[in-house]
């Protein structure tokens, strides 16, 4: 019966790769196998910035996971969160790898303003599912959601130059309360110059973090 109603689900309303949109034939599927076979793994940030001890991100920010990205921060669409989530379990050895031994989870947090707008924060979406996937995969590590906060407003990075990101996050963080642990792991959703993690983790270090590693869903190609 459950079937029936799937097949007639599925031919009334064809499903979709989340990312082009073509038709799909297998409607378990959420992304084309075009789209998927173009993704590719990222590998870590040669020599990221001081005081980062390491960055690394799950795919390259191009393909299908750029799209996913942009239609899911900037379109609310959860068709393109519920896909980008399903392809973390295929780098979970290297996650695994990656994840420093007693580190805490700590999402860069969102901005107020933005997060009244969108009503939602893709990177603390992303953070928590990150975190659940770990769990189920035999790896526990504590998921700090209100210790790193922002403390005013900060116009767009996407615009500005590295010069200006950085002075666009000068003091834009802060630390409540006392840190769980001094390894910080630090997540973003994409890691592009490196700033907004630079921010974070000397405010992290400020408060007593002694090295701050950062995890991102994407890097952009060119950083
Ligand atoms: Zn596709």
């Amino acid at each position: 019966m459950f079937e029936t109603l799937e097949a007639l689900k599925h031919l009334l309303w064809p499903t979709r790769c989340a990312a082009c949109d073509v038709l799909l034939d297998d409607p378990s599927k959420l992304i084309c196998d075009r789209c998927h076979l173009a993704i590719s793994p990222a590998a870590p940030v040669p020599a990221p910035p001081a005081p980062l001890t390491s960055a690394w991100a799950l795919f390259y920010y191009e393909g299908a996971v750029s799209n996913l990205i942009a239609r899911w921060k900037y379109h609310e669409d959860f068709a393109a969160q519920k896909a980008l989530f399903s392809l973390i379990p295929e780098r979970i050895e290297a996650l695994k790898a990656f994840v420093p031994a007693n580190a805490c989870m700590i999402p860069v947090p969102p901005h107020p303003h933005r997060l009244r707008e969108r009503g939602y924060d893709p990177v603390w979406s992303f953070a928590s599912r990150l975190h659940r996937i770990l769990v189920q995969h035999a790896l526990e590590i504590p998921f700090v959601e209100d210790r790193l906060v922002r403390t005013r407003h900060t116009a767009h990075q996407a615009k500005l130059s590295r010069e200006e990101r950085l002075q666009n996050l000068d003091g834009a963080f802060a630390v409540q309360g006392t840190l769980e642990s001094p390894c910080i792991l630090l997540i973003d959703d994409v890691y592009t110059t490196g700033s907004t993690s630079v921010a974070c983790a000397q405010t992290l270090m400020a408060s007593g973090a002694q090295r701050v590693d950062v995890l991102t869903l994407a890097q952009t190609v060119e950083s």
